[in-house]
């Protein structure tokens, strides 16, 4: 295995980890870059379309668009951290370090700033429709030839190694082979959560590895009820494919089975409409047609961070989209999340430098665990998401969360029976999922007010809201 020390463990090779590899590399430090991908498809980030959205000469309105589409809760301190260095990020990092080649207008003179729902004004670099890959792929190779910055592929975090409230880097598996990675700081990059549906368009292993491993270590979540669904994804073969905003920032329309658009008598902005808005009205027009279906696409809370993403555990951090910034509040605008990861990487790993690794292992389970069947991996998947999808979907009411909050414990504690050092990673897998599945019930069962992604009927504030 890697060196088992490092000034810097980051966890996870999407943009936000690999942009706290780069701050902190920058700022001196050495860094250990562990992943659980085998390939760059393992990252949301490879698969991302529309584009990473710049603040150009109206940074303003790009704050009252990402707020607006929030239903006013982005926190207005991390909405100006996001925009005011959004457009310096891009330049110095994508631009310059890594040479992305956005998309130009044509004559090669001026990029070609797409728009897409819910945003005012046209403002989004891309690069086809996958910009993804073409940030994703240059940015592992400058950071694969970088002095200070090792990657470590098919390497996954199964436990932080946390001592008197303060982490001291995290318990590394590969290939079967256990052992403790110390550092002076650790990251936490580990993305999203769409192992907890049954249809998502994140990647396989999006199991919320690192907001289990930050809760079970003691640190706080927020906003971990506002998932967020996406509206226009299509499933042929059986896997969901997206249909991105910016088609429908091109013009594309939404129709019933008869030809009729749907969206004018539901919203003022009509397609363009936020996320959740267009998602729910989707879904209603599903029961009819059976056509375009909603997918799981994004965690809107996470590791609560600063806007340092320093988390409430010392020497942790946490970024992208495993992490609750406030940027988004309650429902995220779309082509911010490239942004934000870029943003709070860069921030997070040149705050992480400059401390020594000390060797602290915590009270981390020393059980060595066992392998369970494949037929009970597969069963308790299928339980899970079937809990997620029925009751923690788009929409809630208290009896399903209810149910859900009944149902997901035991379950959780019979896969945490197979938990332990030894344990195949798919053990640490679903755990994590079950665990933060659990985070995700409790926040929603504990907010019985509708906003954003989160939309809970049958509650005494819907009733009187509909006497109102
Ligand atoms: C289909 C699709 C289209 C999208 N389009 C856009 C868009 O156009 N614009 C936009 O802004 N956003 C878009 N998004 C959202 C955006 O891509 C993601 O939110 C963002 O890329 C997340 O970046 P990240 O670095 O936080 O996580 P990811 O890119 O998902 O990377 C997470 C990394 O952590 C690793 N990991 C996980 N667990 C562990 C562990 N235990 N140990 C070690 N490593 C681990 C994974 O292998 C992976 O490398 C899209 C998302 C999808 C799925």
């Amino acid at each position: 295995m890697a060196d088992r020390r490092s000034d810097v463990l980051v966890l996870g090779s999407g943009i936000a980890g690999l942009s706290a590899a780069l701050g902190a590399a920058r700022n001196g430090a050495s860094v250990t870059l562990a992943t659980k991908a085998t390939q760059p498809e393992g990252a949301s980030t490879w698969w991302a379309q529309g584009g990473i959205a710049v603040a150009r000469t109206a940074p303003d309105q790009f704050k009252r668009d990402i707020d607006a589409a929030s239903s006013g809760t982005s926190d207005p301190e991390a909405l100006d951290v996001l925009v005011q260095n959004a457009d310096a990020a891009v330049r110095d990092v994508l631009i310059e370090t890594l040479g992305v080649d956005f998309d130009t207008g044509g004559n090669g003179a001026s990029f070609d700033f797409g728009r897409e729902a819910a945003h005012s004004e046209d403002r989004i670099l891309h690069v086809d429709a996958s910009t993804g890959r073409h940030i994703h792929e240059p940015f592992l190779s400058y950071l694969a030839d970088h002095d200070r910055v090792e990657i470590c592929g098919d390497m996954a975090a199964i436990e932080l190694l946390e001592h008197d409230e303060r982490v001291h880097g995290a318990v590394l598996e590969s290939d079967g082979t256990v052992q403790p990675h110390y550092a002076g700081a650790t990251v936490l990059a580990t993305g999203g959560i769409g192992a907890l549906y049954s249809r998502s368009t994140n990647p396989a292993g999006s199991t919320g590895d690192g907001i289990a491993m930050a809760h079970r270590a003691g640190a706080a979540t927020a906003d971990m009820e506002f998932v967020q669904f996406h509206p226009t994804v299509c499933v042929a073969d059986g896997d969901p494919f997206l249909v991105s905003e910016a088609v429908r920032g091109e013009g594309a329309v939404l129709r019933d089975a008869e030809g009729g658009r749907f969206m004018p008598a539901v919203h003022e902005d009509a397609e363009l409409a936020p996320r959740d808005v267009v998602a729910r009205a989707v879904e209603q027009e599903h029961h009819r047609t059976g056509r375009v279906v909603l997918a799981e696409h994004f965690l809107c809370g996470g590791v609560d961070v600063d806007t340092y993403g320093r988390a409430s555990l010392g020497r942790l951090y946490a970024v992208g989209e495993c992490a609750r910034t406030g940027v988004h509040g309650a429902n995220r605008l779309a082509s911010t999340s490239l942004l934000e990861g870029l943003v709070w990487g860069l921030r997070a790993g040149t705050d992480a430098a400059g401390h020594e690794p000390t060797e602290r292992e915590g009270a981390v389970s020393t059980s060595p665990g066992s392998a369970p069947s494949e037929e009970f991996l597969k069963a308790s998947y299928e339980r899970l998401q079937r809990t997620m999808d029925e009751h923690v979907g788009l929409r809630r009411t208290p009896e399903g969360l209810a149910q859900a909050l009944g149902e997901l414990p035991t379950l959780k504690a019979e896969v945490d029976v197979h938990a332990g050092r030894e344990a195949p990673r798919a053990v640490h897998e679903l755990r994590s999922a079950c665990t933060v599945a659990g985070l995700i019930v409790e926040a929603a069962a504990a907010n019985d007010i509708s906003v954003g992604c989160h939309y809970v009927t049958g509650t005494a504030e819907d009733a009187s809201a509909m006497a109102r």
